[in-house]
């Protein structure tokens, strides 16, 4: 089996609130290899968008470790857990989370700004981000001058733009018409097919049928966890 580039064992994360602390992940182990199509799936308020924040680095668990590309999250120091990130993982959000007041290229371009790149090259590898997502024309444009659909490819290019190997997306077509997220989940699966790892929340089966495996959660704890092809059976 391939190297496994995301580990949880025990992973868990409560929230306080008004009535004391409410438990969105009871301690989840879950292993996903190199190079895997997983579909995270289950009902409303189960805990996805809890435990794809964690695996983000978007936020810490209360218990449980994780490890990411081998390394101890916990044991990183914040410089460290950025530059694990940046450089290991891709994360698309639902709702694109573009910036309006910057061009497509400058969107895609933001996360080289960190990673020190210079001008020149942040927009050059921009644009070739965009052409491969099939926006290459439309570089110059801001966000509100193209579709939903268009959006979220613009959210998937600046998600490729550190050449991650792995690929986090919460409910990535949770906006988009059936049309549309086929479109994006022919790109998912593209970018899979070239190795990178993917796993991505979505409640609507047809979505899920993508994957290679699909992962399903209820009241914060994993309770399927089986191959797309056995689904089909
Ligand atoms: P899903 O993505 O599966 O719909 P979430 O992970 O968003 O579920 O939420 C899981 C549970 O945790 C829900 O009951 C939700 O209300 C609760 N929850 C999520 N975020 C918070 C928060 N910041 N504070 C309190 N409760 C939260
Ligand atoms: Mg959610």
């Amino acid at each position: 089996m391939a190297e496994a580039v995301i580990r949880v064992a025990g992973l868990a994360k409560s929230y306080p609130t008004a009535a004391g602390d409410f438990q969105a992940l009871r301690g989840v182990d879950l292993e996903i290899a190199a190079g895997d199509y997983v579909a995270i799936m289950g009902p409303s308020g189960s805990g996805k968008s809890t435990f794809m924040n964690l695996l983000g680095c978007l936020d810490t668990p209360s218990a449980g470790d994780y490890f990411l590309a081998g390394q101890n999250v916990a044991r990183l120091d914040p410089d460290a857990l950025a530059r694990l990130r940046n450089r290991t993982l891709g994360f698309v959000f639902q709702g694109f989370n573009l910036l309006p007041r910057m061009s497509l290229v400058d969107n895609v371009a933001l996360p080289l700004v960190y990673a020190g790149a210079d001008r020149d090259t942040r927009r050059a590898r921009a644009r070739e981000l965009l052409e491969r997502v099939g926006l290459g024309r439309n570089a110059d444009a801001r966000p509100n001058q193209i579709s939903g659909g268009q959006q979220q490819r613009v959210a998937i290019a600046r998600a490729l733009v550190n050449r991650p190997r792995l690929i986090l997306a919460d409910e990535p077509t949770g906006n988009l018409d059936s049309h549309t997220s086929e479109e994006i989940m022919r790109l998912f699966g593209e970018l899979n097919g070239e190795g990178i790892t993917i796993v991505l929340v979505t409640h609507e089966a047809d979505v899920a049928a993508h994957a290679r495996r699909q992962v399903r959660f209820r009241d914060g704890a994993i309770v399927g966890d089986h191959l797309t092809a056995e689904a089909a059976c």
